[in-house]
């Protein structure tokens, strides 16, 4: 034996290298600065958010789901129906 000592498992960190753009995904190995195009890959890939948050405009409690992903820990912008709807 040469005293190869095993660390203790890390968290595996994807090995994949993701080109330019301000949105990446590295299970797919995508990146791109378009918004549009990123959440078109979000759909299509099923990397959706669901859960609960306060309206951007009026600050009440909205639920969502099925948003783009937007990255860890980000909360999709999101209006209430109110809001939504433009009545005030
Ligand atoms: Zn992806
Ligand atoms: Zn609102």
């Amino acid at each position: 034996m040469f005293g190869l000592k095993k660390k203790d498992s890390k968290p595996e960190v994807p090995n994949i290298i993701v080109e330019g753009g301000d949105f990446k995904c590295f299970i797919h190995g995508f990146g791109t600065s378009d918004i549009n195009e990123w959440d078109k890959h979000c759909i299509e890939t099923k990397h959706t958010v669901s859960g609960e948050t306060l309206c951007a405009d009026c600050g009440h409690k909205v639920y969502f789901e099925n948003k783009p992903f937007r990255g860890v820990g980000k909360v999709p912008i999101v209006f209430c129906d109110k809001c939504r709807g433009g009545e005030h």
